[in-house]
């Protein structure tokens, strides 16, 4: 990728494209001219919309394997509406980040290059500079129907992670070090190049969200623990028949959710509240309805009929699990002041960004690789 990357000063072109490398400057100016602060872009009530931009954006990347709707419903050409893309797109990387999940991240990228793709495949009056950002250079030729060609070197790099023939260089035209990029398979030249792009984009955002995942504290990263669980869940249910769901590692359990299984499993009787937290957090770290049945088998009332029925109420119905306040006050957090130093932090508030935290110790233990067990 260019070191430097062309200056772009048309705001709408960098709204739409935010995942292009001259993007992360946009953010900041857009920040810094709304005045808009990270705590803002999490509960400020007059950006609701853009949350809801994001989370659309984040939903559509986990749901739609094949691709994504890359059409936008928002009006680029008004000040708010440069502000919603851009922040929206924000909004969703933050979010992405602060899950330290692997596979969300994945499928946040691939949805995001997707959309790169389609976009950019259909911008005639930008295609140029928007592939002098992302390719070490471009030319094209005009003879009816425009033809680009590229680096080689650029070609090389990407080609073996597109599948089919096309991509092979034995099978472009090269001459004196650049690759003609044909139409082919129902595209014409400009859509076959970015689909070259697609895969600098995919690269270019793992490496940022990798960085910024590196540099993120676990205070910063618990405050978007809300949006995660949300989405991770959907991802959960998503993934259910793709691959089996691996639910957080048991050393990465808060003490609540621990002493509530072992209790269960001495025939000690857990409260009301310790029941249905055990539940809907099993749940939300991604524990099958089965698995969450099994914790139940020691209580000293266990009924399998009667467990299945009330644990699939929790599992249909939008329960979110306990914070901790709650759990203290029913007595179902089992730690004083210096028994975990988690739990003595002031932000941990709710046993999900527990959670959070050791996953994203371990993510950075693991030297970034490593997420779920
Ligand atoms: S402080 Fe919160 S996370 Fe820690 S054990 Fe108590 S309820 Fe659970």
């Amino acid at each position: 990728m260019p070191l430097q990357p062309p200056d772009i000063e048309d705001r709408i072109v960098l709204s739409r494209y935010p995942m292009l490398p001259q993007g992360s400057q946009h953010i900041r100016n857009v920040l810094n001219e709304n005045g808009v602060t990270v705590a803002d872009l999490i509960e400020a009530p007059w950006l609701e919309e853009v949350r809801t931009r994001g989370r659309l954006r984040l939903l559509e990347s986990v749901m739609h394997k094949d691709g994504v709707d890359d059409s936008t419903t928002v009006d680029l050409s008004s000040d708010a509406g440069k502000m919603t893309e851009t922040l929206s797109f924000l909004h969703a990387m933050l979010v992405v980040c602060a899950s330290f999940d692997e596979r969300l991240l994945s499928r946040w990228i691939e949805g995001e290059a997707s959309r790169a793709d389609g976009l950019f495949g259909r911008d005639s009056s930008n295609f140029t500079i928007i592939c002098s950002s992302f390719l070490s250079d471009i030319k094209s030729e005009n003879g009816g129907e425009e033809i680009y060609w590229v680096p080689i070197a650029d070609f090389i790099e990407l080609c073996p992670k597109i599948s089919g023939s096309y991509w092979r260089l034995a099978n472009r035209p090269v001459e004196g070090g650049w690759v003609r990029m044909d139409p082919a398979s129902g595209e014409n030249s400009r859509e076959r190049t970015s689909r070259l792009l697609k895969e600098r984009v995919r690269s270019y955002l793992d490496a940022t969200c990798r960085e910024r995942m590196e540099k993120m504290t676990e205070e910063f990263a618990a405050q978007f623990s809300e949006a995660v669980e949300r989405i991770t869940g959907v991802l959960a249910l998503r993934v259910k028949e793709e691959m089996p769901v691996s639910a957080a590692v048991r050393e990465d359990w808060p003490p609540c959710f621990e002493s509530a299984i072992s209790e269960l499993n001495q025939g000690v009787n857990v409260n009301h509240v310790g029941r249905v937290f055990l539940a809907s957090f099993s749940k939300a770290i991604g524990h099958t309805q089965e698995q969450t049945c099994g914790f139940f088998s020691g209580a000293p009332d266990y009924n399998p009929d009667t467990t299945s029925y009330q644990v699939s109420h929790i599992y249909e119905g939008d329960y979110t699990p306990n914070g901790c306040a709650s759990l203290k006050t029913n007595a179902r957090c089992p730690v004083q002041v210096g028994d975990d130093r988690l739990c003595d932090q002031e932000w941990l508030t709710h046993p999900l960004k527990y959670i959070r935290a050791k996953q994203r110790r371990r993510y950075s233990e693991n030297g970034g690789t490593e997420t779920t067990g």
